[in-house]
């Protein structure tokens, strides 16, 4: 039997609803953590160029959230001064 396991997946389920479905009432997406999932497009911090987020898809931690950039180049920019970039 795996029940347990299946309980677990329910469960994972839910999570992954909530967070799609959270109201927001910004369009927008927030270029942080929480609230991205691989396919959605978002603005590069750094250079403002539209980029859809996947599994390669560049990051940089900052303040305990992770910030998503478009290119190596604008990882190594925010990496040298991350205040003047991100919020
Ligand atoms: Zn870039």
């Amino acid at each position: 039997m795996q029940k347990g396991s299946i309980v677990y997946f329910v469960i994972f389920l839910t999570f992954i609803l909530l967070i799609s479905c959270s109201p927001k009432g910004s369009t927008e997406k927030e270029n942080t953590s929480g609230l991205i999932k691989a396919g959605d497009q978002m603005l590069c911090p750094v250079d403002g160029s539209k980029m859809t987020v996947n599994q390669n898809t560049r990051f940089f931690t900052y303040n305990g959230k992770k910030y998503f950039v478009c290119c190596l180049e604008c990882l190594n920019t925010v990496e040298k001064n991350p205040g003047k970039y991100l919020r």
